[in-house]
């Protein structure tokens, strides 16, 4: 059914209304930058790094040129590679996967709860009990992915990280904002690592993200191998590192960006309860994980079949709503991973891609923005 009074449609994401409302301040932010000319490694880039650590409480932060970055400066920092097992789930973006094997290493897929999608504990114990008895790969580290906004099940996969002498990385790029037993993401794990690609909760104008830990070593090893493995003079180089450092100009705007922050949280959380009390009776809404608060960067609910996705993704578009599907497959079902998987069964995983199905999620979603969307999920059940 086409949208009768064929209004514009909703925008999926709205970074022109975002940057209108910190426009003067980003203007200021820019314009400093642009004077002093210290564009790598600017005063802007310690002052984010500050005011990141203060946010989520955590030690220190290290900031790097994007998620994918702070997931290998992690694993390089740890010296994972070839012969190494690195437990994660099936169902999380690409790059969760891509970095264990860029260093040769081998992802171990782990299947994740039907109900808030996050890694399942259980049967992560189980995959590396068969890793240990199949005696071909060493464990070495477990990445929890704080999947759509919410946490991961740190207190569990702590637990077991401890237990089984595993380093615990938290995939945090979509969650960052969130928090845990009333802590913010970003002390859960060793480390933390987090992205600030324009479409996540605090997203930046290019690439960009961000190591937490509460380590003073890893630390000064992450600041290391962002810039070439350096000593501590520019040209004394000690170990293999990368080109891995955050923009002045993008911390300038993340600056400019974590001013509003909290306010677009607080915006999120709101739209979601809309969605969970209009729609929860209709479709599968997400799961809460006790104790938490998500930073919604998805608000993802499950269809029947792949079918009704479809047609519930059809009667949308008409409608004029947008929306995504996060993820289409799971990790293990993609060609370039197909041959790093043992062949474990992963159905809940395979199960979410013919499903799941996100909608529009951002803090300049209007209040008549999210009852269109509503009436149009509802009209195509
Ligand atoms: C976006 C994302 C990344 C990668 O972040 P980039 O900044 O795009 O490199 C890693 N893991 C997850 C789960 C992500 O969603």
């Amino acid at each position: 059914m086409p949208d009768s009074t064929s209004r514009p449609p909703v925008p999926f994401l709205d970074l022109k209304a975002q940057q209108a409302r910190i426009a003067t301040d980003l203007r200021r932010r820019l314009d400093a930058v642009l004077a002093h000319c210290q564009f790598v490694l600017g005063p802007e880039v310690a002052e984010l790094e500050e005011a990141l650590a203060r946010f989520c409480g955590a030690a220190h932060c290290v900031s790097v040129s994007s998620g994918t970055d702070a997931l290998q400066i992690a694993m390089m920092a740890e010296g994972i590679g070839l012969g190494d097992a690195v437990f994660l789930p099936a169902f999380t973006y690409t790059a969760t996967a891509e970095v264990p094997l860029v260093l040769g290493a081998t992802p171990v897929f782990v299947d994740v709860d039907p109900r808030t999608f996050q890694l399942d504990p259980a049967h992560l114990e189980a995959r590396i009990a068969a890793v240990r008895a199949a005696g071909r790969l060493r464990p070495r580290m477990l990445i929890g992915v704080d999947l759509f906004g919410q946490p991961a099940d740190w207190t569990a996969l702590q637990a077991i990280a401890a237990r089984e002498g595993l380093v615990s990385l938290d995939d945090c790029a979509q969650s960052f904002g969130a928090s845990l037993h009333g802590a913010r993401l970003g002390v859960q794990a060793d480390v933390t690592a987090t992205s600030f690609f324009p479409s996540k909760p605090l997203g930046a104008y290019g690439d960009g993200g961000a190591l937490f830990t509460e380590s003073a070593e890893r630390a000064a090893l992450f600041r290391s191998l962002r810039t070439h493995g350096e000593g501590t003079s520019r040209y004394e180089v000690l170990r293999t590192g990368m080109n891995g450092r955050l923009d002045t100009l993008q911390a300038a705007v993340l600056l400019s960006k974590l001013t509003v922050f909290e306010e677009e949280l607080a915006a999120r959380e709101r739209i979601a309860r809309v969605y969970d009390s209009r729609l929860g009776n209709a479709v599968a809404i997400p799961a809460r994980v006790p104790d938490s608060v998500s930073a919604w960067a998805i608000y993802a609910i499950l269809l029947p079949d792949a079918a009704a996705r479809t047609r519930m993704q059809d009667g949308l578009k008409a409608a004029g709503v947008p929306s995504a599907i996060y993820y289409p497959k799971a990790l293990h079902q993609q060609p370039a991973y197909a041959h790093a998987h043992d062949g474990a069964a992963l159905p809940v995983s395979e199960d979410l891609a013919t499903r799941i199905m996100a909608l529009p999620i951002h803090p300049d979603l209007t209040d008549r923005d999210v009852e269109r969307i509503c009436d149009a999920v509802l009209a195509n059940v």
